[in-house]
């Protein structure tokens, strides 16, 4: 829907109708009783029961207002990550860290640098904070270091930089990483989403903790919605200098945790073993739908996070398009990610066993 200002009531501030929504996976299928829902890098494990748990518990302190602090659960995070508790910040949802950085950060006339197949959401939250983004190609769908540096202007603000990235799953290695921080002006602000940092299984990955410790300008954020299995209860938290947690305290919302997530996102970080069993999982199966997805003679983004891209061939009855409303009939709900720049490639969540199985089994009668 277009909705026009209109000079007989009330209009959004300039750039905000520009904004194309967000629009999260699709959840249900009318018709099909058994729908596995790969759209949303949701861990097929679920969180720690311990989380479970601990959730189960606040129901009885409903009556009284969270911490605003979130105290047990940045403890929590700094003590298993071995980080300084004050250098960090919990959120809604690292969203909600995201859009709070813009806010902070970003005014009318200012520039945020995006990469072509990142995250949609950093587009969103820069334009809703009156500055414009501006978007750098990629090569072979990872993020250009050199092309990232040749954008950066007097008016650059901030870059934003998925590491992993969704929904292409490639990263950058951390000499990448140090090399776009090196070429950058201290007074840019370099934000590295490392929302699927627990899932990367390379040598030469860091999602971030030394550059921000080392430097001035840098933020790393990350969240429970992933390998934590805590989505629903909205969770995320950032690592940053001091001077950046002084300054998006003053914009933050006082009680912006509830406590039951403060209380489950603290359980679940514990739960170590609950970690490593999902990241074991996550990664036998990327792996085995990698190889069958490739032998279908699909191509297939490498990709390191809990989500695979993968690429349809040019014949129009063989394309993503095709391909989505095949699964969806037979109860497989994958992610169209024409927004992203890839109108003929699907993104798949690894799911749990039968649903990686079965998801195969449908792609290959549908390639027949
Ligand atoms: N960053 C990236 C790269 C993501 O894929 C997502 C989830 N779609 C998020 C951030 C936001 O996650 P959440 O708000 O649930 O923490």
């Amino acid at each position: 829907m277009t909705i026009m200002p209109n000079a007989n009531r009330p209009s959004p501030k300039r750039g905000v109708l520009d904004i194309a929504a967000y629009i999260p996976g699709k959840e249900s299928v009318p018709g099909v009783a058994k729908v596995y829902k790969l759209s949303a890098n949701e861990t097929p494990l679920g969180p720690s029961p311990h989380a479970i748990e601990a959730y189960q518990a606040a129901a009885h302190r409903l009556g009284i207002y969270p911490d605003g602090q979130a105290k047990a659960l940045k403890e929590a995070i700094a003590e298993t990550q071995g980080l300084n508790p004050a250098n960090i910040m919990c959120g809604n949802g690292s969203d909600e860290l995201l859009s709070l950085l813009a806010q902070t950060y970003l005014a009318p006339g200012d520039e945020a640098v995006v990469t072509e197949h990142g995250f949609l959401l950093y587009k969103i939250q820069t334009i809703a904070a009156g500055a414009t983004p501006v978007t750098v190609k990629e090569k072979d769908e990872r993020v250009d270091v050199d092309a990232v540096l040749e954008a950066v202007t007097p008016r650059t603000r901030i870059v934003f930089i998925a590491n992993p990235n969704n929904p292409t799953g490639t990263y950058l290695p951390f000499e990448e990483v140090r090399r776009l921080h090196a070429g950058l002006p201290r007074t840019v602000l370099l934000i590295l989403d490392a929302a699927y940092a627990e899932y990367v299984r390379r040598n030469d990955y860091e999602a971030g903790v030394e550059l921000v410790s080392s430097s001035e300008n840098v933020v790393m954020t990350r969240t429970f919605s992933k390998i934590h299995g805590l989505p629903g209860l909205r969770i995320g938290w950032m690592y940053a200098p001091a001077h950046v947690i002084d300054a998006v305290d003053r914009v933050r919302g006082p009680f912006n945790l509830n406590g039951a997530a403060i209380a489950a996102g603290a359980a679940a970080i514990r739960d170590r073993a609950h970690v490593e069993m999902s990241v074991a999982f996550n990664d036998k199966w990327l792996r085995w739908l990698d190889a069958e997805l490739t032998a279908l003679g699909l191509r297939v983004t490498p990709s390191v996070g809990n989500f695979l891209l993968v690429h349809f061939p040019d014949d129009p009855e063989k394309s993503a398009e095709k391909a989505d409303a095949y699964l969806t009939s037979k109860g497989y709900i994958l992610r169209r990610i024409g927004a992203y720049g890839f109108p003929n490639a699907l993104r798949l969540t690894v799911g749990p066993e039968e649903a990686n199985r079965g998801v195969i089994a449908v792609l290959s009668d549908f390639l027949k």
